[in-house]
């Protein structure tokens, strides 16, 4: 748990996340500024900034949380698919300092492109 952590905060229940999926060591929450309905976030419940840093339990637990999840986020915003992503690095875009996967659901109307 970090300190200064929306997403630890979010995890800890100090701030409200309206959370889809939980298991041990990841939590599932909708985004705030959502790209598309549905748009979740998966992430590790320790806090860690970089996938690397992430350890095999935790990395584990985050992608089988990812993969459990897809089909339930599509059947419930009725998609017709998913992005399934990461920003890693502050380079990469990551604005939250908490590794997170961001499952976007797409539909046939948005023209196929990212
Ligand atoms: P990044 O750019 O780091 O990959 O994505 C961070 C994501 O976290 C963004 O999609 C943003 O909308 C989301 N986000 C930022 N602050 C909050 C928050 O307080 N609650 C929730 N649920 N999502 C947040
Ligand atoms: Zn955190």
């Amino acid at each position: 748990m970090s300190d200064d952590c929306i997403f630890c905060s979010i995890i800890s229940g100090d701030i409200p996340g309206r959370v889809v999926a939980e298991t041990d060591d990841a939590l599932a929450f909708l985004d705030a500024n959502p790209l598309a309905p549905g748009h979740a976030l998966v992430v590790p419940k320790a806090h860690t900034e970089r996938l690397a840093d992430l350890g095999a339990d935790e990395s584990r637990a985050v992608f089988d949380l990812v993969h459990d999840l897809v089909p339930d986020v599509e059947a419930a915003v009725d998609a017709d698919g998913l992005n399934v992503g990461i920003n890693d690095g502050e380079a990469a875009g990551q604005e939250v300092p908490h590794v997170h996967v961001h499952l976007v659901p797409r539909f046939e109307s948005d023209g196929g492109s990212p």
